[in-house]
């Protein structure tokens, strides 16, 4: 019993997850990206416990890397990225574009996020951004964007609405504003 939505570029969802379903996230043409938030996501102990356990000591990742997963507050994974079909990486720093980036024109991913979830703008936690690049100066860049038809694919590791994001921005994040396809699928 699968959800299918096309998230227009500018637009933002929230999808209900159960444990043990998955989330398809497609950019139709390539070159959007895509925020994601849900409650108690901590991007923080996201970038430490993955690190511990791709180093084996204490090292921070920046980007969500296959078999990595988000964590909340409280150290539990909640979401898991089971498969990655892109190139483009996956920013684990930034906190989501806001609506003063715009000077008021347009609401930015973390308003309409804080809208979607039923969170206070102020308690928004930051989000992670699929198929977006930070350089090692951790300058956004768009070298790196995803092609036509990328996926990646998570696994709800517990009961959680996710909310979704195809970035409103024209400029720093999106070479090609476009669409996203969002796909709910069962089980494995
Ligand atoms: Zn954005």
């Amino acid at each position: 019993m699968g959800e299918d939505v096309v998230l227009a570029h500018g637009t933002t969802r929230a999808f209900k997850l159960t444990k043990g379903q998955r989330l398809r996230i497609t950019t139709l043409e390539g070159g959007q990206v895509v925020d994601l938030c849900f409650k108690d996501f901590n991007q923080s102990l996201s970038r430490d416990l993955n690190g511990i356990q791709r180093f084996d000591f204490p090292k921070l990742v920046s980007t969500l890397d296959l078999d990595m997963a988000l964590y909340d507050g409280a150290g539990e994974a909640v979401l898991t990225l089971i498969e990655n079909h892109t190139e483009a990486p996956h920013d684990l720093l930034f906190p989501g574009c806001r609506s003063d980036i715009y000077e008021g024109e347009l609401d930015g991913c973390r308003d309409m996020l804080a809208s979607a979830l039923d969170i206070s703008l102020a308690s928004l936690p930051p989000t992670t951004t699929f198929f977006m690049f930070v350089d090692e100066d951790m300058a956004l860049t768009i070298h790196k964007t995803a092609e036509k038809d990328d996926y990646v694919v998570l696994r709800a590791e517990r009961d959680v609405t996710v909310g979704l994001s195809a970035c409103p921005d024209r400029h720093w994040c999106n070479p090609n504003p476009s669409d996203i396809k969002v796909e709910v699928l069962g089980p494995e």
